[in-house]
């Protein structure tokens, strides 16, 4: 038997991932949890050593279960955004990982904005906004004294997870990244696929200290254990990895995970386009990089959570499919969950949540309907733009993440998009991405062998009328439009 190991550091757990080569099957998974810190409000960050030492963890124990021998590569998806700043010369992290939520630099971006927005946009083609790394980069270099003096002596190393992880398992030989993980650091140019001069001087990062970028399919390094060798091999950030695990090549083709929050993912072809509302960003296709647009959507199955522990309607996340298949509709009422403010397509970081419509006939069950249906209609936002602005046409949704299982929410979806919404079997979508790459990168298989394997589980065709769906769907914009007022 021959496997290789997928490594999927995400924002709270490391998980270590044994894909079966000959049955395509995942076979076992580690997860071990990684604490998050709250220095400050707004800020969130995590051990950089503790990353690691999860992440080797993990990956040996899977190792040991079936034989270094057996192992012939190990791909990596990480948390995209999160930086770290370590040594070059020891590997010795410089201060706490800084998490893609991390709000300190909110001041600092709306402060370049308006000058470089444009600027950075079309060449990176995300909007100013603290999530990505450079400001987080800039935040080190000002505040950190080891990193300004790790730099002076040309010693500094940044890079985001997936870069700091390859680094420290070849002993410090591969300073590396990946172009779907570059292509989130506001310094990434996506026309040229380069480090951007401009950009780096906008700020202030010395490009001696990025990473060399390579194609996600790139043989990275090696592990060294037991006296064996085990290629490092793919590598990409968890939304594009999660998009070549629903083998989303082609133009077109498109993705939702629906966990704690909504991401959605389109393959908009291999030339560049810009949206007013959503970002542009590089994925991986048939033939190498395609551009994607994406859209993030904060609160989604949270809002779930937030029936089950907040409200106490049900115990399990689960039981709100029951509870809302109890009535025939929600009965006008809408659940806006914007608890974190709004993403996309609003960027409204102020703004709270609604519900709307309700009656004194309005049960547990009618709320929970809302809630599903809200996460549905959000979805559905962000659809049109990347139809309408990509000029692509989606002949289905591929979905994964833990609410996908919820085939309520699944067929209201596809119903209220007018589009299939079509499940696979396997769900491990961000992990069996990265072990496709490592596949195609040690030419195990081809991106079209790739491409075909992915199989169905269910597919959910629309049936409601179109009267039906717009008068719906109108009556969700309006309570939007309340909530942004
Ligand atoms: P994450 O990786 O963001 O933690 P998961 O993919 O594990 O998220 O999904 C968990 C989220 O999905 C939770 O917010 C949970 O409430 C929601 N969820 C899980 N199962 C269901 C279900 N059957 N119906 C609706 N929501 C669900």
């Amino acid at each position: 038997m021959k496997y290789v190991i997928a490594l999927d550091e995400g924002t709270t757990s490391t998980r270590a991932v044994l894909y079966n080569i000959k049955s395509g099957k995942i076979e076992k998974v580690k997860n071990i949890p990684v604490k998050q810190h709250y220095p400050q409000p707004s800020f969130v960050e995590e051990s950089a050593p503790e990353i690691y030492s999860s992440t080797l963890a993990a990956l040996i124990e899977i190792i040991e279960t079936v034989g270094a021998d057996n192992v012939v590569g190990i791909g990596v998806t990480n948390q995209r955004e999160t930086v770290v700043a370590w040594e070059r010369s020891s590997g010795k992290p410089l201060y706490n990982a800084i998490i893609w939520q991390c709000r300190r630099t909110v001041d600092y971006c709306a402060s370049i904005e308006k000058e470089y927005g444009e600027l950075i946009k079309s060449k990176t083609g995300l909007k100013v906004d603290a999530y990505f790394s450079a400001s987080k980069m800039r935040w080190l270099i000002d505040n950190v004294p080891q990193v300004k003096s790790a730099l002076l002596k040309k010693d500094l190393c940044f890079g985001t997870i997936e870069s700091y992880l390859i680094f420290k398992l070849t002993g410090g030989k591969s300073f590396v990244t990946d172009y779907t993980n570059a292509s989130r650091t506001m310094l990434f140019n996506i026309n040229t696929l380069e480090w951007d001069d401009e950009l780096l001087k906008v700020f202030d990062i010395p490009k001696h200290t990025l990473p060399t970028v390579k194609s996600p399919d790139s043989v990275f390094g090696e592990f060294e254990y037991g006296g064996k060798k085990i290629a490092i091999a793919g590598a990409a950030g968890d939304q594009q990895a999660a998009a070549v695990g629903q083998g989303c090549f082609e133009s077109g083709s498109a993705k939702i995970t629906y966990g704690t929050g909504m991401f959605m993912l389109a393959n908009i072809g291999s030339k560049i386009k810009h949206s007013r509302s959503l970002v542009t960003t590089l994925g991986y296709g048939l033939n190498g990089p395609v551009y994607m647009f994406e859209g993030s959507v904060f609160n989604s199955g949270s809002a779930v959570q937030w029936l089950r522990d907040g409200l106490e309607f049900f115990k399990r996340s689960k039981d709100s499919e029951k509870l809302a298949t109890s009535v025939a509709s929600s009965n006008g009422v809408y659940v806006v969950s914007a608890f974190t403010g709004l993403g996309a397509p609003y960027w409204k970081g102020d703004a709270t949540g609604l519900i709307t419509g309700i009656t004194r006939g309005t049960t547990k069950a009618h709320i929970t309907r809302a809630v599903l249906e809200g996460m549905a209609y959000s979805a559905r936002e962000i659809v049109d733009i990347m139809q309408e602005e990509g000029e692509i046409s989606l002949d289905s949704l591929r979905v994964d993440g833990g609410a996908s299982q919820n085939n309520f929410l699944m067929q209201f979806q596809a119903d209220i998009c007018n589009i299939k919404v079509d499940r696979p079997i396997e769900r491990e979508s961000t992990a069996l991405g990265a072990a496709y790459l490592c596949m195609i990168a040690l030419g195990i298989k081809s991106a079209s062998e790739i491409a075909i394997a992915r199989k169905s589980e269910r597919i959910f065709s629309p049936q409601m009328d179109n009267a039906e769906r717009e008068q719906l769907y109108n009556g969700y914009k309006n309570a939007v439009k309340r909530c942004i007022l």
